[in-house]
């Protein structure tokens, strides 16, 4: 344990319990437990987030505590829908410092290509050219929030929506654009309609993930309803990608951040994509039904030895 390590000792109730018994039950034996939880909130913090790099978290249904299985949920090919409106729209950036910057984005075939990525496998995902009733349809965000996109995972009807707020993504798209170049973040000779396209494949992987049943790596499921967070894949075992999850929640980690760290090169389209883990989590999601194992973690609690007491005063 390095000298950057603090360590907290937490004194357990039942310890209190047995000395505050001690002082009243004066001049007998007394027996106590001493049980002290102890956690170190520096390095085992830093490897508790590394080491969720790597997790898969799954939905689990609340009801019987059983994998929800998205074969059952969406069928064996499970469909998604993207409307007209995503062909090829015109769209204007903000971009501080710059004049906005106005490009038509092939949002269709962005999405496309995101969501076939997830296609590995035993599971089976296929672009249906018509509205759909079950499966996963693409839309405007219909609700004014300030999210780039988000998604409903309704298990029950079988019908998820991915909402893509396309006035949020001209705002924020660029935000980071100069600050990643100025970190070596992305290559510096980048250009702004690569970053944007960079950006949105990230966000469409991540968000048919959420489609496919998966969480943040370190959410418990209470925004989904009826659901509950599981750890479902956790594995280095894989010859193929270990690299950051594209689950990371983007409000306590920067995806783009992550890979860097990992590759310890500028991010490139290739290496953006689901980890092991992430397609593990879902092949689990299609094939299989059951009880996940529960995980526990985070405390090292050590129970001290019985401790005899005698007082003669
Ligand atoms: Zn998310």
């Amino acid at each position: 344990m390095s000298s950057g390590t603090k360590v907290a000792f937490i004194l357990h109730p039942v310890s209190v319990y047995h000395l505050i018994w001690c002082f009243i039950m004066n001049g007998k034996w007394l027996y106590f437990f001493f049980i002290v939880c102890f956690s170190t909130n520096a390095e085992q913090i830093n490897n508790k987030i590394a080491s969720q790099l790597t997790q898969a978290v799954g939905s689990v249904s609340t009801d019987n505590e059983e994998i929800i299985n998205i074969r059952e949920v969406y069928g064996d090919i499970i469909s998604y829908y993207i409307p007209q409106e995503f062909a090829n729209p015109q769209m204007s950036f903000i971009w501080e410092g710059h004049s906005n910057y106005a490009m038509k984005v092939n949002l269709g075939a962005i999405i496309v290509e995101a969501f076939e990525e997830w296609n590995r496998g035993q599971v089976r995902i296929q672009r249906a050219l018509d509205e759909i009733e079950r499966g996963i349809s693409i839309r405007v965000n219909p609700h004014s929030d300030d999210s780039l996109a988000s998604t409903n995972f309704n298990h029950s009807t079988g019908h998820s929506f991915l909402n893509v707020n396309l006035h949020t993504l001209e705002r924020l798209l660029l935000k980071n654009f100069d600050a990643y170049k100025k970190r070596n973040i992305i290559r510096q000779d980048m250009e702004a309609d690569t970053y944007i396209r960079l950006k949105l494949k990230i966000i469409f992987k991540h968000e048919f993930g959420h489609a496919l049943g998966l969480q943040h790596n370190i959410d418990d499921g209470e925004f989904v309803g009826g659901v509950e967070g599981r750890l479902l894949a956790q594995s280095s075992g894989y010859n193929f990608w270990t690299g950051p999850s594209i689950m990371l929640d983007g409000s306590t980690s920067d995806y783009m951040v992550e890979l860097n760290n990992y590759t310890g090169q500028p991010v490139s389209f290739e290496q953006i994509r689901p980890n092991a883990n992430d397609y593990e989590a879902v092949r689990i999601m299609y094939t299989q039904t059951g009880v996940p194992p529960r995980v526990e973690t985070c405390y090292f609690c050590a129970i001290g030895l019985a401790t005899m007491m005698r007082s003669e005063f």
